[in-house]
């Protein structure tokens, strides 16, 4: 019988691998011959959810050849895939993101612009009357909490809580308490120095063409966490300022439960940043309710405030 492998996409996410381990199942149950696969490392939040539940990672691929026939999930386009994708014969995809896909073989392909792969493979467990085991299920509401941050996410459909409250009696899973334990341990930062964390996520910029700015950001369950390694984190900061020559260097603290920021903002322009968000920075710091994207919701602004 013909082998197939299932995988998600580079730099896998719990929804990535989770989908990958539940397809593989599914098919398997269907009398198909089908592995799941990981395209690198798995995540602390995924490593979290996969001991929990008591389920080994995928093995590690990196590249496909023409003698592979393979199952997509959560992604669909190329550079997201294993390398060599185009040369493999691609028999199905299940994915929930914009479609950029092109293949010479007819295939199956199913679609939902819903907030989580997994949510679309329950609906393939059911139209199939397969049952789904608890460790799966578990894996599979892991992945629904991951992608819509516990709900909380734009991206959220009222098909994905459906499924998830499905989910959670199946695996004996409290949805919140487990949820939240499960993003935590994918925000632990505690291995982390104050140098690392101020670089983890961090980019340059020249605001209104002067203020040479660094803005970086850390995600986090609890901003409290992070905050108790302020002074730290100060030091980096000014150092960083006379080291890089920074008019501005923000540190942003996401709260991805509950959707808002705490800065940490040095420099000599620190005005810029009581004016750009109408707040008084005390000992450095003030909270920014419902800021998370540093893209949208923070350089625009600041931007605006120097014009
Ligand atoms: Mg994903
Ligand atoms: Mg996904
Ligand atoms: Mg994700």
């Amino acid at each position: 019988m013909e082998k197939l492998l299932v995988f998600g996409h580079k730099n896998p996410d719990t929804d990535s691998i989770a989908s990958s381990i539940a397809m593989a199942y599914l098919q398997n149950k269907l009398g198909e011959n089908v592995e799941p696969r990981r395209l690198g490392n798995i995540s602390k939040e995924t490593e979290y959810a996969l001991n929990h539940f008591k389920i080994g990672a995928p093995e590690l691929l990196t590249s496909v050849s023409e003698d592979d026939c393979v199952i997509l999930v959560d992604h669909n386009e190329a550079p997201q895939s294993a390398d060599n994708i185009e040369k493999a014969h691609i028999r199905m995809v299940v994915d929930h993101h914009t479609m950029n896909f092109k293949t010479s073989e007819p295939l199956y392909y199913h679609a939902e612009p819903v907030g989580c792969t997994c949510t679309i493979i329950y609906k393939l467990f059911e139209e199939n009357n397969v049952v789904i085991p608890s460790d799966v299920a578990g894996l599979m509401l892991s992945a629904i909490i991951s992608d819509t941050l516990l709900f909380k996410s734009p991206t959220c459909t009222d098909l994905d809580i459906n499924v998830a409250e499905k989910l959670s009696k199946i695996s004996n899973t409290d949805i919140n308490s487990y949820g939240l334990e499960m993003l935590k341990a994918g925000t632990d930062l505690s291995s982390f120095s104050e140098k690392e964390l101020l670089n983890l996520d961090s980019k340059l910029f020249d605001l209104g063409d002067k203020i040479k700015t660094k803005i970086s950001q850390v995600n986090t369950a609890d901003i409290n966490d992070v905050m108790s390694r302020k002074a730290k984190l100060e030091e980096v900061i000014s150092n960083e300022i006379s080291e890089m020559d920074l008019g501005l260097n923000i540190f942003l603290i996401t709260d991805i439960i509950n959707s808002n920021s705490q800065i940490i903002a040095l420099g000599s322009s620190t005005d810029l940043v009581e004016k750009a968000f109408s707040v008084k920075l005390e000992n450095n710091t003030a909270f920014l309710p419902g800021v998370v994207s540093r893209k949208k919701q923070v350089i625009p602004v600041l931007t605006a405030a120097i014009n």
